[in-house]
């Protein structure tokens, strides 16, 4: 079985502050060898699982946040700017099971450096009216291509926010929140011991697992922070203006919600930076 592992960093355990998984300082070095620690625990216990081949498609920050040739179980690293499909580029219909690493909550929650992909224009996202962080809406990639998303790790604000959209789910909660940027993390080595046995019943499960938690047709809204945002997002295929600052992307096909999805963020990169 294929097994895709979605990469992100400020659900690692010992992680608090964007001083430790931003930029080339000592502390990000220190933050991406915990990093590095967490995903090599999914893998592992994907392997146990009966994954017999692992992608890893890192996706926090520049996305090269790991040293290729110390990524555990012989996995594929896809790493680096401008994939199309961003958070989840590289997965397809062949792989059996979506893992969700290092992930963390979403722009409304109180924890773990808390975001929706763009901090500085997304202040909420909504999928069928209900709440929902950057596995939610990478999950739509996943139910196109029929793969169930079995695991999530990170902070209690993801895992639970991910497990109330997508029934089922694995989780291996690392930290507890104190605020937005203070957690009570697990040991790092017992955060890697949680991942590798959570991740294990995850794969050996996926076969029964649901490969898509969504009713069709999806609605994703999104309210964003100025009305210049919302206005640049609608010059994407696929975005409506539901309001002053409200969009909606909808439709049966999950794919292109998801692509008109990306396409609002990175157009509305350079809006979002002008207050
Ligand atoms: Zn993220």
């Amino acid at each position: 079985m294929k097994v895709f592992l979605s990469s992100d960093m400020e659900g690692t355990a010992g992680v608090v502050d964007w001083e430790q998984c931003v930029g080339d300082g000592p502390e990000a070095a220190a933050g991406r060898r915990l990093l590095l620690a967490e995903v090599n625990a999914a893998i592992e216990g994907a392997v146990a699982g009966g994954a017999t081949e692992i992608v890893v498609n890192d996706s926090h920050a520049t996305m090269r946040n790991l040293p290729a040739s110390e990524i555990a179980g012989g996995a594929s690293y896809i790493s680096g700017s401008h994939k199309p499909l961003y958070m989840m580029q590289g997965l397809d219909g062949s792989f059996g099971a979506v893992l969700f690493v290092s992930y963390h909550g979403s722009v409304g929650a109180p924890a773990g450096l808390s975001h929706t992909y763009n901090p500085r224009a997304v202040v909420e996202a909504r999928i069928n009216g209900q709440v929902t962080g950057e596995a939610g809406i990478n999950a739509l990639v996943a139910a196109h291509y029929g793969v169930p998303v079995v695991l999530v790790t990170g902070d209690s604000c993801a895992c639970g926010e991910t497990a109330a959209l997508i029934p089922g789910v694995h989780s291996a909660v690392v930290k507890e929140h104190v605020s937005r940027l203070a957690a009570h993390s697990l040991h790092p080595s017992r955060a890697c011991a949680l991942i590798r046995e959570t991740a294990q019943r995850a794969v050996a499960g996926a076969a029964q697992a649901e490969s898509s938690p969504f009713a069709a047709p999806v609605s994703l809204e999104l309210s964003v922070r100025t009305t210049d945002i919302a206005e640049a997002a609608t010059w994407v295929r696929g975005v409506e203006r539901a309001g002053p600052r409200e969009l909606r992307i909808s439709g049966d096909d999950l794919l292109a919600v998801y692509r008109s999805f990306c396409a609002a963020i990175l157009l509305t990169r350079t809006v979002a930076e002008a207050m």
